[in-house]
């Protein structure tokens, strides 16, 4: 699933391509994952608007059009949405095609739980996957007693308010692991028993391996593109994620792993404590 350097990846990938390009046309080959407003038609929706702005809230990518309308796209498992300079053909998997007036834009999703909803750009905070989301990690104005607070409300295993998009917005299964060894703390304590100086370790590491995962546009372990269709390349600095059963790359013993939240979650006994 994109997590937040991957949608940021995306954004910034689509951003150079198609900031200020018209929506000629669209043409939705699955209906439910294009979401319109009411009961207006999509593509008229679309149709003739210009890309006038991109955005990033959480995993969310929101790209603002010249009518006040805003198509937020939510990728989950495994949409993509990605630019061709050139005519493209579909396959099975391609459910809308933007036609621009310069190359064309597919958003195509293997296990079809993404969706592209539109909305009234005014508006958009306030729907409701939106308006519950918590604070950006790499906002200047984001700080280690923000976390704590916001931690220390959550009354569970620390892996579990990290998946939380209302504690902090944008972390999934794979920066919270490799944030969580970085800092030296195990996936399963209770964000109860952290001291301020793991929180401060676990702010400091959440915000590296974010910043590092962008600087790497993304991590590619299976699915994930940007919107040139390039992979990312940050999996080549995974700790943890993915690793159970290998061996710690600190310290050599065998990483574990173990369901936590509901997720698979791995990570060293000797290394985080
Ligand atoms: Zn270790």
């Amino acid at each position: 699933m994109p997590e937040l350097p991957e949608v940021e990846s995306i954004k910034l990938t689509l951003a150079k391509n198609t900031l200020g390009k018209k929506i000629l046309d669209a043409e939705i080959f699955w209906p439910p994952a294009a979401v319109s407003i009411a009961d207006l038609d999509f593509a008229e929706l679309v149709k003739d608007r210009v890309i006038e702005n991109f955005d990033r809230r959480g995993k969310y990518l929101l790209i603002g059009l010249n009518n006040g309308i805003t198509m937020i796209v939510h990728f989950r498992m495994t949409g993509r949405l990605i630019y061709y300079p050139e005519k493209q053909p579909v396959d099975k998997h391609t459910h809308v095609v933007f036609y621009l007036d310069e190359g064309e834009m597919h958003y195509s999703d293997i296990r079809k739980f993404g969706r592209i909803q539109l909305v009234p750009t005014q508006k958009a905070s306030d729907i409701s996957s939106l308006a519950k989301l918590g604070p950006e990690p790499l906002d200047e104005c984001f700080a280690f007693d923000t976390l704590g607070q916001r931690l220390a409300k959550k009354k569970s295993s620390i892996k579990a308010a990290l998946l939380d998009q209302a504690v902090i917005a944008g972390l999934g299964n794979i920066y919270a692991d490799e944030a969580l060894f970085r800092a030296g703390i195990l996936p399963g304590r209770n964000t109860q028993s952290l001291k301020v100086s793991e929180i401060i370790l676990l702010y400091n590491s959440i915000c590296e391996v974010l910043t590092e995962g962008i600087n790497a546009r993304g991590t590619s372990f299976r699915d994930y593109r940007d919107a040139d269709g390039n992979r990312g390349s940050f999996q080549e600095n995974l700790m943890v994620y993915g690793r159970g059963g290998m061996e710690c790359k600190e310290c050599g013993s065998l990483l574990q792993r173990e369901k936590i939240a509901g997720r698979t979650t791995v990570y060293c006994s000797q290394c985080q404590k």
